[in-house]
Formats: C-alpha cells, sequence, structure tokens
C-alpha cells in the first residue's frame, strides 16, 4: 500500500487504529479528556474490543493498528519482533493478528517508551517469549507508581514480567532477521523515554509518540515531556527520513516525511502563537479563549487532545 493511500485513512479508521472503536466511545472520551478524568479506564475498555488490522509495509514488516498505541512487527528465522505492546485486554485481537502473518514465534518486544497504551501487553508477551528492550528511564518508569497529571491517574508498578530487561542510554543496535535495527534515545520529548525504532534494509522508522498523524498530540509533562522537547523530536525525525522512508506514528495513520513536516510546522506555529499570549500576561483560561489554535482545529482538533487540552500543554512551557 502506498503512504498517500494510508494518509488518507477514513476519521473512523483512525478512531479504530488509536484503539477506539465506536464513534460512542470516541466521543465519551472525548468529553471525559476535557474535564481531564477517565482517559485511562476509557482507554482498556474499548481496547478489550478494539479489532486489530495487519498493514504490512515494506519487506518483513507490518504494523497492527487498533490496541493504544501502533504496533509494528518484523518477521523471520530468528521470530518476531515487536515494537510496542498495546493494552493487555487485546490479548486475544492481538494474538489472532500476529498468528495471521504467519507462525514465527515471538521472540523480541522493543517499548518505545513507558506510557500504559505502549507497555500493558508487556507482561503476556514476555510470558509468550519475548525479550523487553527498552531505554533505561522506562525501565525506571514501570519499576515504580508512577503519575500522569494529564491524565489523573496513578499507574501501579509494573510486575517483574513485565520490566525491560534489556536496556541502553543512548543507542542500541541489534541484528535480528536479517535485518540492522537502530534503536535511539531522543532527548525529552513526549516523555523522558522515547526512542525510535529503524529497521534499515526496509527504511521503516517507528518514533514513538513523537509524531501523532493527524491530531493533536499528548504531551506528558509528568515524565519529562514538554512542548519544546516535543518539537526538537521532529526535526530529529526530519533528519533521520528521507522521502521514500516509511514513518510509524505512535497514534495515527502510517506516513512520510511530508506528514511530520506539516506536523512539525503545527507545533512551532502553535507555539508561538501560545507564547505571546502568556508574555503579554493572559492567564491560561484568558489564554484557550482567545483560541491561538483556531486556524488548526479543523484538521487537527478532532481527537481526544482537544483544542483546549492542547493549548494548556503548550502554554504550560512556554
Ligand atoms: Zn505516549
Amino acid at each position: 500500500m502506498h503512504i498517500n493511500e494510508q494518509s488518507r485513512i477514513s476519521r473512523r479508521g483512525f478512531i479504530a487504529a488509536a484503539g477506539f472503536s465506536g464513534g460512542a466511545a470516541f466521543l465519551a472520551s472525548r468529553t471525559l479528556f476535557a474535564r481531564e478524568e477517565g482517559i485511562v479506564p476509557t482507554m482498556v475498555n474499548a481496547a478489550a474490543t478494539a479489532k486489530i488490522t495487519v498493514r504490512p509495509l515494506r519487506r518483513n514488516i507490518a504494523v497492527l493498528e487498533g490496541s493504544g498505541g501502533n504496533i509494528a512487527v518484523l518477521t523471520g528465522p530468528d521470530g518476531k519482533l515487536l515494537v510496542d505492546a498495546g493494552f493487555a485486554v487485546s490479548r486475544p485481537q492481538i494474538s489472532s493478528a500476529l498468528v495471521s502473518i504467519n507462525s514465527d514465534p515471538i521472540k523480541r518486544l522493543i517499548n518505545s517508551h513507558w506510557h500504559t497504551d505502549h507497555t500493558d501487553g508487556n507482561a503476556w508477551l514476555h510470558d509468550a517469549g519475548a525479550v523487553i528492550t527498552a531505554h533505561e528511564n522506562t525501565l525506571k518508569r514501570l519499576s515504580v507508581a508512577t503519575r500522569v497529571e494529564g491524565w489523573s491517574y496513578t499507574f501501579p508498578a509494573a510486575p517483574q514480567g513485565a520490566l525491560p530487561v534489556e536496556v541502553f542510554t543512548n543507542e542500541h543496535r541489534m541484528n535480528v532477521n536479517n535485518t540492522r535495527i537502530v534503536c535511539n534515545y531522543y532527548p525529552p520529548a513526549h516523555t523522558d523515554c522515547d526512542i525510535s525504532v529503524y529497521f534499515e534494509e526496509a527504511d521503516v522508522l517507528h518514533v514513538a509518540d513523537t509524531w501523532w498523524n493527524g491530531v493533536y498530540p499528548f504531551i506528558d509533562y509528568s515524565t519529562g515531556g514538554s512542548i519544546d522537547g516535543s518539537i526538537r523530536a521532529a526535526e530529529t525525525n526530519l533528519a533521520m527520513a528521507t522521502s521514500k522512508t516509511i514513518i510509524v506514528p505512535g497514534h495515527g495513520p502510517v506516513g512520510g516525511r511530508a506528514d511530520v513536516v506539516e506536523f512539525r510546522d503545527m507545533l512551532v506555529a502553535i507555539r508561538e502563537n501560545v507564547a505571546l499570549l502568556k508574555k503579554r500576561g493572559r492567564s491560561i483560561d484568558e489564554t484557550i479563549a482567545a483560541k491561538p489554535t483556531a486556524g488548526y482545529d479543523e484538521k487537527w482538533g478532532q481527537f481526544l487532545t482537544t483544542p483546549a487540552a492542547f493549548t494548556r500543554l503548550v502554554y504550560m512551557g512556554v
């Protein structure tokens, strides 16, 4: 499938891709998120019945959409390697989706960052045979109870089997299924644990939640994220990709470099608008009322992070 075709995925398809299979659940989530409560239980409930879609990308790589963040899957003689684990309640659907690709056993899992919509499935994937790799900060965050203010939720420490056993600081390379894989740490961006995973021969780049394709991103200030870090990560992604690179976002449809340019430009423009209002002494509520995102809301403001919620996230960091 061509990247352009993937970019034109329907809104309904996108909602499913991000783990919200029904319109009602989607609307309920938005309302809850606007009040900044209940988003985590809502995400988990949606993931329990979420339909998982297998989208072949290039060579032996596919992406599974539908349970939390996008899951990349590399197959071959060394067994399956996954980037991200989705929600544990989606195990039956994810298992079926993996078997539908081929019978290779599950051998490896890389966590793109610590957030529950990317790591909740760690325990069952570990039980199924996966050795878990992640940035050292992902191990730190998962090892203790961790609060995300933006979700009004405190996650308990993960069980032992869910913890990464192979951790790194800046860069980690592996050779799996005749594919060179490079994991690179971003300085704090969406969280302080974010890594990119690049599959060299296939020219496929998974960029964690440093990119949300087509929607305003969530930024987790509680665990080291910021708007400026998010902009820096978008620049890093542009430096790593060419026009031929297939880029897998944390949320939303798979796309390419031009889509990341548009995302970066949106972040920069809204940051400027919000910073100007804050500099003039506007309070956070006055800034939201001034609608600094207005020119972007039709395209980017239709998902969980509402225009008001995103304005708040930017205001906190300028
Ligand atoms: Zn995240």
